[in-house]
């Protein structure tokens, strides 16, 4: 969503998984320290409220398919 739109003030940096490469390990949606990625039976989907950007998913990722995007 739009930075104008939100109400809550967070950091620029979001979570971005590609699809495409994820194969849902979870790798990612364990260490998250906030709980900000959420797993379904095929796929992830970040929550952007909750996410920091803190990139800790990133470096945990073994196809590279999460990178960090401004908001
Ligand atoms: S960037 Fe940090 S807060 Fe956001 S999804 Fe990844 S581990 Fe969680
Ligand atoms: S760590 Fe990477 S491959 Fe594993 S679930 Fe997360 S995005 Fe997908």
């Amino acid at each position: 969503m739009p930075p104008t739109t939100t109400t809550k003030k967070s950091t620029k940096k979001l979570a971005d998984i590609d699809g495409e490469l994820c194969g849902v390990c979870q790798a990612c949606a364990t260490v998250c320290p906030v709980n900000a990625i959420e797993v379904t039976e095929s796929y992830l989907i970040v929550i952007p409220e909750k996410c920091t950007g803190c990139g800790v998913c990133v470096t945990v990722c073994p196809v590279g398919a999460i990178t960090l995007i401004e908001r």
